[in-house]
C-alpha cells in the first residue's frame, strides 16, 4: 500500500506559512518590507488587539495594476526577482514571493491597490488564500493591505500566541526595527486607536534615532562612521557611560535590513574592551552598507541572518569604526545637573525647533542618507513631504554640542585613522580581537590643552579651569583606571609583596575550588595563598599596591566575582582580579592627596588617556562658560 501522498498546493501553503508567518509580528515585517520595496515614502501600520484580529498597512508606493492584484498572493509570485541570476544581487527586501501567499493561507485579507497615475483602484478580498471577491474600487494611490483574524484556520498556532499585550509589543519592536533601517521613509505605528512611534523619514540617522529610540538613549550616543574599499558604517553606539543590562539595544542594518549577526556583536563589544563592565552592554544603531554581492539574504526565510562573503573586512571595519568614535568621544563627560537646575535653564520647548538644521549641518551633524538607495523600486517615486514635520535632528545634534577641550582630540578624519590602524591588523578574526587590547596607545599622544588646578573639593573631585571650561575629576576613579591600565600592561609577574603576619581566610567549599582552579592566575598577579588546615587557607602575599589591611577584602571581591561566573575565560578573570586590585589601589575619596599626585591624575585626563574608570564610570566632567551662564541666567 502506498503512503506518500503529494500534498494539495494549499496544505503546502500552510506548511509553509510557519516559516514566514510565524506571529502577528511576522506579518507586520513582511507587509512592511512590501511598502518599502514598492517605493513608498510614508507607510501607516495599525494593529488591534495582539495584531491577530487586525494589521493594516497603508503606503503611498506604486501600487499594483488590477492584474497584478490577485496574482500577487499566489506562491513564488514575485515582480522583483527573475531568474536565478537576479539572487545573487537582490536589492529588494523581498524576493521570494511567499509572504502573500502565506499570510493570506491563514487569514482573511482585503486588499485595495491603485497605481500611480491610474484613473482607478481595485479591491481583492481573501479567505484561506482564495479569491472571494474582485472589483474595481475607488482608493488613494498606492496600496493597503488588511489582515483580519490571523490564524483563524490553524487553531494549534493560534494557541502558540502569546497574549495580546506580548503580541502587540512584538508587533511594535518589529515595525520599529523596520523604521529604524530606513531612515529616508516616514513610518507611523498605531495600536488601538493610540500612536506608538512616528519617524520623520527625513532621510537623516540621528532624527530617525531620536524619534525611535528617545531623548535619553539618543543622548548616550556618539557618531560612528568609517569606510573602506566599498565597504561602509555609520550610526551610532553608546557612550560607555550608558551600558545596559541586556543587548535589546543593538541594533544592525545591512543595507536596511535588520539583521542578527554574532560577528558584528563580537566586533561591536570587542571595541568596547575593559570600558564596559562585564555583564553591560553597549547599545547601538549600526547600518552596513556593502554592495548587494558581498553578502547572501538568503540564508533563513525571515532573511534576520546574513552570511558576508568577506567576514573578516567587515569585523575590521565594525570594530575600528567603533573604537574611534568612542576614542573621539568627548574626554569628558557632560555634567548631569539635578532636574531642578535643569527646569530653571532649560531652553524654551520649541527651542530645539526653531534652530535651523543648517546650523546643525555647520557641527558636522549631517548624516543624510540618499533615499531609498538600496531599494530598486519597479516602479518611479514621488519627492519627500518632509516640510511639516519638526527637524528632531536638530534636538539630536544639540544633545551633542562640541566643546573646546574636543580640539585636542587627534585630528584625523575616520579614513585615515582607519588606515594608521590597518597596519596592525593580524590576519584572523580571531586574532584580530585579542590583539587590539591597548588600542590608544597606538596613536600619537596629542598635546595638552592649557590648564590650571584650581583645587579639591569634598576631598573627592579636583577642579582645573581648562580656557573657558571648569573640569572636574574624580580622583578615585581616574586613579584607578591608571592602576589598571598600567598593571595590565605588565605581560609578566606583578610585584608581589609579603605580608608581615599573614593573613587568614575562611572559605566554603565552593570557594575554596574556586581558589584552587584560579592558583596559578592568582599567583602570577601577586597573590599567595596557601592552605591552612581543613577549608582554612592564608594570604601570605599581596600585590604590592594594595595595603595588607585590604588583604582579605581584596581577596574575597574577587572569589565573589569569580562565583558570580563572571569570568568565563583565563582572560577576563585576569581583567577582574586586576579590577580589584586597581580599585584598592587607588587613593580614595576622603583621602588627602599630594599636589604631585594630583597633578599627575589631570595630566593623565587631559592626555585623553583616561576617560572611563574600568567599571565604565566617567572620570571626569565639565561645566562650559555657557552651562555656568545659563545657571546665572546672564544668558537664556
Ligand atoms: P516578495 O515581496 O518576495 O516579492 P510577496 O508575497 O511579499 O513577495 O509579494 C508579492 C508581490 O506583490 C510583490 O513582488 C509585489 O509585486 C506585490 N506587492 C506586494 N505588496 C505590495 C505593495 N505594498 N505595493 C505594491 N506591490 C506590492
Ligand atoms: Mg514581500
Amino acid at each position: 500500500m502506498s503512503v506518500i501522498n503529494i500534498l494539495s498546493p494549499h496544505v503546502a501553503d500552510m506548511i509553509a506559512a510557519g516559516e514566514v508567518v510565524e506571529r502577528p509580528a511576522s506579518v507586520v515585517k513582511e507587509l512592511l518590507e512590501n511598502a518599502f520595496d514598492a517605493g513608498a515614502q510614508n507607510v501607516t501600520v495599525e494593529i488591534r488587539g495582539g495584531g491577530a484580529p487586525y494589521i493594516r498597512v497603508s503606503d503611498d508606493g506604486c501600487g499594483m495594476a488590477p492584474e497584478d492584484a490577485g496574482v500577487a498572493f499566489l506562491r513564488h509570485a514575485t515582480s522583483k526577482l527573475r531568474d536565478e541570476r537576479g539572487l545573487e544581487a537582490i536589492a529588494t527586501m523581498g524576493f521570494r514571493g511567499e509572504a502573500l501567499a502565506a499570510i493570506s493561507a491563514v487569514s482573511h485579507i482585503e486588499l485595495l491597490t491603485r497605481e500611480k497615475g491610474s484613473a482607478s483602484g481595485t479591491r481583492v478580498t481573501l479567505s484561506a488564500g482564495d479569491i472571494q471577491d474582485m472589483g474595481p474600487a475607488g482608493c488613494p494611490e498606492g496600496t493597503t493591505m488588511i489582515v483580519r483574524d490571523l490564524f483563524y484556520n490553524t487553531p494549534a498556532r493560534l494557541k502558540f500566541l502569546k497574549s495580546d499585550r506580548a503580541e502587540a509589543a512584538a508587533c511594535v519592536q518589529s515595525a520599529l526595527r523596520c523604521a529604524l533601517g530606513r531612515p529616508e521613509i516616514s513610518v507611523r505605528m498605531l495600536r488601538d486607536g493610540k500612536e506608538e512611534f512616528f519617524s520623520p523619514g527625513d532621510g537623516r540617522e540621528d532624527s530617525c534615532v531620536y524619534t525611535l529610540l528617545g531623548r535619553e538613549l539618543a543622548s548616550s550616543m556618539l557618531r560612528c562612521v568609517s569606510e573602506d574599499e566599498g565597504l561602509k558604517v555609520t550610526g551610532f553606539v553608546s557612550s560607555p557611560a550608558a551600558g545596559r543590562g541586556n543587548r535589546s539595544a543593538q541594533y544592525f542594518f545591512c543595507n536596511g535590513r535588520f539583521i542578527r549577526s554574532q560577528l558584528l556583536q563580537a566586533a561591536l563589544e570587542q571595541a568596547y574592551k575593559n570600558t564596559l563592565l562585564t555583564g553591560r552592554y553597549p547599545a547601538c544603531v549600526l547600518y552596513l552598507d556593502l554592495s548587494c554581492a558581498s553578502v547572501d539574504v538568503n540564508v533563513h526565510p525571515a532573511k534576520t541572518e546574513v552570511k558576508f562573503s568577506y567576514e573578516k573586512k567587515v569585523f575590521d571595519l565594525v570594530y575600528h569604526a567603533v573604537q574611534l568614535s568612542l576614542e573621539g568621544e568627548k574626554r569628558s563627560a557632560a555634567v548631569e545637573l539635578s532636574p531642578s537646575t535643569k527646569k530653571a535653564i532649560e531652553p524654551k520647548a520649541d527651542f530645539y525647533r526653531s534652530m535651523s538644521a543648517e546650523s546643525f549641518r555647520q557641527n558636522g551633524y549631517s548624516v543624510d542618507r540618499p533615499r531609498a538607495a538600496q531599494s530598486a523600486p519597479a516602479r518611479p517615486q514621488t519627492p519627500p513631504a518632509a516640510e511639516k514635520r519638526p527637524d528632531f535632528s536638530a534636538a539630536f545634534a544639540s544633545l551633542h554640542a562640541s566643546s573646546p577641550l574636543e580640539q585636542t582630540r587627534l585630528d584625523l578624519s575616520p579614513v585615515q585613522k582607519i588606515e594608521k590602524f590597518e597596519k596592525k591588523v593580524p590576519d584572523s578574526t580571531e586574532k584580530a580581537a585579542e590583539s587590539v587590547e591597548k588600542p590608544v596607545q597606538n596613536v600619537e599622544k596629542p598635546a595638552l590643552p592649557d590648564y590650571k588646578i584650581l583645587g579639591e573639593t569634598m576631598k573627592t573631585y579636583i577642579l582645573v579651569e581648562v580656557g573657558e571650561e571648569l573640569l572636574l575629576i574624580d580622583k578615585h576613579a581616574a586613579h584607578e583606571r591608571m592602576n589598571f591600565d598600567r598593571l595590565r600592561a605588565m605581560d609578566r609577574q606583578i610585584l608581589s609583596q609579603t605580608l608581615l603576619t599573614p593573613a587568614p581566610l575562611k572559605l566554603d567549599a565552593g570557594d575554596a575550588e574556586l581558589l584552587e582552579q584560579n592558583g596559578e592566575l592568582l599567583s602570577e598577579l601577586g597573590f599567595e595563598i596557601e592552605p591552612f588546615g581543613e577549608t582554612d587557607y592564608v594570604i601570605r602575599a599581596v600585590p604590592a599596591d594594595i595595603l595588607a589591611s585590604d588583604a582579605v577584602p581584596a581577596v574575597e571581591e574577587i572569589l565573589e566575582k569569580l562565583r558570580r561566573g563572571k569570568a568565563p575565560d583565563r582572560q577576563s578573570a585576569r581583567d577582574e582580579i586586576l579590577h580589584t586590585v586597581a580599585c584598592k589601589a587607588a587613593i580614595k575619596a576622603g583621602w588627602d592627596t599630594s599636589p604631585a599626585e594630583r597633578e599627575r591624575i589631570v595630566r593623565e585626563v587631559l592626555s585623553g588617556r583616561v576617560r572611563y574608570c574600568p567599571h565604565g564610570r566617567p572620570v571626569s566632567a565639565v561645566l562650559t562658560r555657557r552651562d555656568l551662564d545659563k545657571m546665572f541666567k546672564r544668558i537664556v
